[in-house]
């Protein structure tokens, strides 16, 4: 088998998914998609309009239509990429607080995921991606030549996002982050459709106790046994 060409990585919130996926891109010279900033583009949006997260009808039709655009970044203050909304840059309003606590309310909604889940598989099949999300290896993009599945426990992954937060200036205790984790991991693995969880032939990674080099060096290692291994001939 040669080289992975679509790379799919899910995993809970913080559990390292971005890191990984971006040094992996880099290194390969793939493209770094994040799923998970569609869903939070429509959350934020619906926010703005005052569309009620309980209006499902609402936000399908705005996930449906919503002008977005994902950018390499256009502005060199640490981000990996640039959102657009209706050409306004939302790039780190789409990490508020505020999405965070909306944002897995909204992606449960089929017509939501159905209307998501098309643009990034268009995305995906284009080949040379590491994707990134909840339900790649599982609905997105099945076919991925390496799925990776990465974990961590709870405690760990809301202190990664309250020092995230935290250096971003935003005003939130460690409990509140705590709190917000809790009900979007249980939303994330409680819903009807693509449910957060590893794909049967998916590599399960738990982080809790590695850094990111350790992580980046281990699923190198994976690439390339991968790009090792000889394919079976029968007879
Ligand atoms: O990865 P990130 O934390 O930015 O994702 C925000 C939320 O978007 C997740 O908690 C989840 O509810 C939703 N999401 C999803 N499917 C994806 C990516 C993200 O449901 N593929």
């Amino acid at each position: 088998m040669g080289r992975p060409l679509r790379i799919a990585i899910d995993g809970p919130a913080a559990s390292g998914k971005s890191t990984l996926a971006q040094r992996l891109a880099a290194h390969l010279g793939y493209a770094y998609i994040d799923t998970g900033v569609m869903y939070r583009a429509v959350t934020w949006a619906a926010l703005q309009r005052g569309i009620p997260v309980t209006d499902e009808n609402a936000l399908t039709r705005l996930a449906e239509t919503l002008d977005l655009d994902i950018l390499p970044p256009t502005v060199a203050d640490g981000r990996p990429y640039t959102v657009l909304v209706e050409s306004v840059d939302i790039t780190w309003a789409l990490r508020s607080p505020e999405v965070d606590a909306a944002v897995s309310q909204v992606s449960t909604y089929p017509g939501v995921r159905r209307a998501l889940t098309q643009r990034q598989r268009q995305l995906g099949l284009r080949g040379r991606v590491v994707m990134v999300g909840r339900d790649i290896g599982t609905v997105v993009l099945p076919e991925a030549d390496l799925k990776l599945y990465l974990d961590a426990d709870l405690e760990t992954r809301a202190w990664r996002r309250y020092r995230e937060l935290q250096e971003r200036g935003e005003t939130v205790s460690f409990e509140e982050v705590l709190e917000t984790m809790r009900q979007r991991d249980a939303l994330d693995r409680g819903r009807e459709v693509a449910p957060l969880r590893p794909a049967p032939d998916a590599i399960v990674l738990d982080t809790t106790a590695m850094d990111i080099e350790e992580v980046f060096q281990r699923v190198l290692a994976l690439i390339e046994a991968r790009c090792q291994e000889t394919p079976h001939v029968a007879g």
